[in-house]
């Protein structure tokens, strides 16, 4: 079966040539998926995703005009998918609904311990010969509050961690699951959770209801000198709201992983650009700013546990016509 694959790097084609071992005649597309790109497709049945990838009603037209049957996605997340606009045109979504969420927690972890301990501050420093302590002074995370909002895999992840520090954690959740309450998570109502923790981890999806969950608002009832933490989706936080929190030393420490406007910067190499985006820009002039462009996925083990799961909702969908993970 021709699949036209988007968005590839060359860490994609290792990690799906080695699962698709020859099954499948995969077409490795760098460029990103948008309605000028979609054409690219070609005689494709089905095409391969990954989450910077725009999946609208103007792609899925062009793409249903094409004859493109299934969309694979390389990730778990699917809001930038237009899920109706693919019913109407009759091309079935599929996913990969979990791939080692352990990556991703202990990126959240990472960049918890490295904004605390000022890490990348002192890598720098000491590279520089400049060996002085001042402003490098953390706190211990043994006794701390660990926020968690998302108790789903990623989440429950980041709980089991933490727990293992020593910390109290707090979840929120409509959906509470009994495996985080053995472990030891309280659930909070989300009011609670945002005025009582040391540091808040976000790893719920992004849908309507999450969108900017964390604005003036919500940054407004937290503790002073928060560290909040997003490996999640970038628009579940007000960005701008965000930098202001930080002028005002209401966040004490933000790491992010994501970033609402990433789509124009994630993923390529832009340092002989100047980057146009003056949000971004002034969140990098906070040296207790620590942002990552998208990585927490990137380990060996959930590269090839995306890659061999997507092969499979591919071979699936050969076989039976219907992916193993569809989308619901
Ligand atoms: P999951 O589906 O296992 O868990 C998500 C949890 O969020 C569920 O328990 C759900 O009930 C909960 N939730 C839904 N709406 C909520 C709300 N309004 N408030 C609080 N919680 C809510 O998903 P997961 O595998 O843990 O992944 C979580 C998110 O992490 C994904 O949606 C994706 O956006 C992101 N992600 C990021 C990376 C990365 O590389 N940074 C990689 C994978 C996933």
């Amino acid at each position: 079966m021709n699949v036209a694959v988007f968005s590839t790097k060359p860490y994609d084609r290792r990690f799906l040539d080695a699962a698709v071992s020859g099954r499948h005649a995969l077409n490795y597309i760098e460029a990103r998926l948008d309605p000028k790109t979609a054409v690219l497709a070609g005689n494709a049945r089905i095409v391969c995703v990954f989450v910077n990838d725009v999946v609208n009603e103007a792609v899925l037209d062009e793409f249903e005009r094409l004859g493109v049957r299934l969309i694979v996605l390389r990730s778990a997340g699917f809001n930038n998918v237009d899920l109706a606009a693919a019913g109407r045109s009759g091309i079935q979504v599929a996913r990969v609904p979990a791939y080692s969420p352990e990556a991703v927690s202990e990126h959240a972890v990472a960049l918890m311990l490295s904004l605390d301990r000022h890490i990348h501050r002192a890598y720098a420093r000491v590279r520089d010969g400049n060996f002085a302590l001042d402003g490098l002074l953390g706190f211990n995370m043994h006794g701390r509050t660990v926020g968690i909002v998302g108790t789903g895999r990623i989440g429950q992840g980041v709980a089991r961690i933490m727990l293992g520090f020593g910390c109290k954690v707090l979840g929120y959740d409509p959906e509470p699951s009994s495996a985080c309450e053995e472990m030891g998570v309280v659930y909070r109502p989300l009011q609670d959770l945002l005025a009582t923790s040391d540091i808040i981890s976000l790893h719920c999806p992004l849908t309507p209801a999450t969108r900017h969950l964390i604005d003036a608002a919500a940054i407004g009832v937290m503790k002073r000198g928060v560290m909040l933490i997003n490996t999640s989706r970038g628009a579940i936080i007000d960005t701008k709201a965000a930098v202001a929190g930080l002028n005002e030393g209401r966040i004490g420490h933000l790491g992010l992983d994501v970033y609402e406007e990433e789509e124009e910067l994630f993923f390529e190499d832009k340092s002989d650009e100047v980057i146009r985006d003056d949000v971004f820009e002034r969140l990098l002039m906070f040296s207790n700013v620590l942002v990552t462009g998208h990585q927490g996925f990137f380990t060996v083990e959930a590269m090839t546990a995306i890659a061999e799961t997507t092969v499979a909702n591919i071979d699936a969908f050969v076989r039976t016509g219907r992916p193993v993970h569809m989308v619901v």
